[in-house]
């Protein structure tokens, strides 16, 4: 599946908020986005006008689909999805992108960045109940276990990423056994779950129009 391969600071910096893209960075001096919180670029210092309606919309969505590493056509299958879904269709876009395989990695604290957790799970490092899944676009659902791989709990990132698990609030909806790489999947994740500040009313009416 395609993935953006540019510079990710710039995305922060365009977005106005730290989206921890680069995982280790992200937590020290060296945010691009603290040093410099203003886009890119030779305009990026500019007049800051008002966005408009649609700008603010569409900022919101570009921000999430950022903060969840998805190019545009897949962000939008996730929003057509929760459309369909019962419940609110903001809540069910966000619980969706949470559940993915990749999310999880990151929440469990298996990877430090969301493309480290894309690229363990596409390289088959975790099982799911036991069977080795390397979608990382794969849905988890209460009940779900997601572990390490037996031959993989010496891998240097996975080992890495998860001593600084602490550096992060965990997530709610999942029970982390650090010991034992595992994390078991305890509810679906509820809106109150996800600490990004982060308006999903906007990105659906600007799916909605
Ligand atoms: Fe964003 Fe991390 Fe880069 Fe800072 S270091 S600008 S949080 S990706």
């Amino acid at each position: 599946m395609a993935r953006y391969t540019g510079p990710v600071c710039r995305l922060c910096r365009r977005e106005d908020v730290q989206l921890f893209l680069k995982g280790d960075r992200c937590f020290s001096q060296k945010c691009a986005y603290e040093r410099r919180p203003y886009p890119a670029g030779q305009h990026g210092q500019g007049r800051k006008k008002r966005p408009s309606d649609y700008g603010q919309q569409l900022r919101e969505k570009q921000k999430v689909k950022r903060m969840y590493g998805l190019l545009e056509k897949q962000f939008r299958g996730y929003y057509y999805r929760a459309a369909r879904m019962k419940g609110v269709t903001g809540e069910n876009l966000l619980s969706l992108l949470e559940r993915r395989l990749d999310n999880v990695v990151l929440r469990c604290g298996f990877g430090s960045s969301h493309a480290e957790a894309r690229q363990l799970a596409r390289h088959g490092h975790f099982l799911i109940n036991g069977k080795k899944i390397n979608i990382p676009s794969y849905l988890v659902k209460p009940g779900d276990t997601v572990e390490v791989r037996e031959g993989s709990k010496a891998v240097q990132k996975i080992v890495e990423a998860l001593g600084k698990v602490d550096r992060t609030a965990r997530a709610a909806w999942i029970e982390l056994d650090k010991d034992n790489m595992r994390g078991k999947i305890t509810a679906l994740p509820a809106r109150a779950d996800i600490a990004a500040d982060i308006d999903e009313q906007l990105i659906v009416e600007l799916y909605s129009k």
